[in-house]
């Protein structure tokens, strides 16, 4: 059996974000895209020079990588101020730093959607299923010096 989806994405016009542009989704239809991989959570580090940016797999305090949520979302910058609110009037300036794979990034690339995003696959499993969700395998910031967080980065797109 399917897990719940803890994000509403019933009741939307079929493939509506390839009929409407990024900046022009309703809230719900905006947070409908999240496909719920939980990698925008890991720590990133950013090459100073080139602007090159991998992400690890230190993870946020807050996320919890079994379900691949934060732990804390309505609270969280009490913990974590600096915790990005993505919203259609700043992808601009965050995409460059997204996960790949992440649903938001690719419309912002103007790419489609993989065929495993819940609101194609109709399941969030579908997103663990092909490894693309950090499911079982970060590692904890509180456990990870910052000067060894580049023995952690990933390889994307997974
Ligand atoms: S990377 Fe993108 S799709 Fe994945 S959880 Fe973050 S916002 Fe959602
Ligand atoms: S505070 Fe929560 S939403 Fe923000 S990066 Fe950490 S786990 Fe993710």
């Amino acid at each position: 059996m399917s897990p719940r989806d803890p994000i509403e994405r019933k009741g939307f016009a079929s493939r509506f974000w390839e009929k409407k542009a990024l900046t022009n989704l309703n809230p719900q239809e905006w947070e409908a895209l999240c496909d719920g991989c939980g990698k925008c959570c890991l720590n990133k580090l950013e090459d100073g020079d080139t602007g090159e940016v991998a992400l690890t797999r230190v993870a946020c305090r807050m996320l919890d990588d079994e379900n691949c949520r934060c732990s804390q979302y309505d609270i969280r910058h009490q913990f974590v101020p600096e915790c990005i609110v993505l919203k259609p009037s700043n992808i601009d300036s965050h995409a460059y730093w997204m996960p790949q794979t992440c649903a938001y990034r690719l419309l912002w690339e103007g790419k489609p959607l993989f065929d495993w995003h819940p609101l194609i696959s109709g399941t969030p499993q579908s997103v663990h299923d092909v490894g693309v969700s950090v499911q079982g395998w970060t590692v904890s910031e509180f456990e990870t010096p910052e000067d060894e967080w580049e023995d952690h980065i990933i390889e994307e797109p997974v």
